[in-house]
């Protein structure tokens, strides 16, 4: 039996100007599946997951979400996209909401739950995440770990199809890191589908079904975590991992 395709990427082509960012991008990344992006700095990576989202529009191919096209314009784009859950480098939190607020807002204003239903899902992810104590606290109030947690937990409060995570970890102090990837290994566990961009390389080992390698807005090598980091098929990955060791 074959695995549910959650997220369908056909030959996409994406440039700014005269500046081609992504090549000729196929992927496809099935239910429960983690699959982490590596690769260069400027090589495409948030490039790659902001198409997916649709903060980007593409100039060629397709990407599909259970089948549903989501590249291109239609007004019932944003409905998709609510079914992708993102999480970038700087948290994104609104400053003048308290932590619960930043949770709720998209549950209640973009999916019209209501605030007793969306609150205590909020708390109950919060508990999972160490942070329920927090919850009337305000963004500047909290350390980068914590809200990279809380950022986390909004996006999953959307109940997405599947998660991005854009290099979560990159602007934190080291022994903020940890508690981070934690969380990420803990949704891996638990079978949510996910899309990682990582300069963490034992954790992409370590969570990763599939690593992608990106060199220069191509994908250079697509394969298990053992393969790419025991025996990397191409001298760009090798020559990439080398700086890690
Ligand atoms: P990565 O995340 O792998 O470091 P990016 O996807 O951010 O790479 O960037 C890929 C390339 O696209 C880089 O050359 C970058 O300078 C360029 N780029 C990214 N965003 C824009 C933009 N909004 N306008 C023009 N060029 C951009
Ligand atoms: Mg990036």
């Amino acid at each position: 039996m074959s695995v549910e395709e959650i997220l369908t990427i056909n030959h996409v082509k994406k440039s700014y100007d005269t500046l081609e960012v992504l090549k000729d991008i196929s992927l496809t990344v099935r239910k429960g599946e983690v699959v982490v992006v590596v690769g260069p700095s400027g090589c495409g990576k948030s490039t790659l997951l902001r198409c997916i989202n649709g903060l980007e529009s593409i100039q060629q191919g397709e990407i599909s979400l259970r089948g549903e096209v989501i590249s291109g314009r239609s007004k019932e784009m944003h409905l998709v996209r609510q079914k992708i859950g993102m999480v970038f480098q700087s948290y994104e939190l609104f400053p003048h909401m308290n932590i619960l607020d930043n949770i709720t807002l998209g549950p209640i204003k973009a999916q019209h739950r209501s605030r007793a239903e969306a609150e205590e899902e909020a708390k109950k992810l919060l508990e999972r995440v160490g942070l329920l104590e927090k919850k009337d606290a305000y963004p500047r109030q909290l350390s980068g770990g914590q809200k990279q947690r809380v950022a986390i937990v909004r996006a999953l409060c959307m109940h997405p199809e599947v998660m991005l995570f854009d290099e979560v970890t990159a602007a934190l102090d080291p022994e903020m890191v940890r508690e981070v990837l934690d969380v990420m290994l803990e949704l891996a566990r638990e079978g949510s589908t996910m899309i990682i961009v990582t300069h963490e390389m034992q954790f992409a080992r370590a969570i990763a079904d599939r690593v992608l390698f990106l060199d220069k807005g191509e994908v250079v090598e697509e394969s298990t975590p053992e393969e790419f980091f025991v025996n990397p098929r191409t001298e760009r990955a090798q020559k990439f991992l080398n700086v890690f060791e």
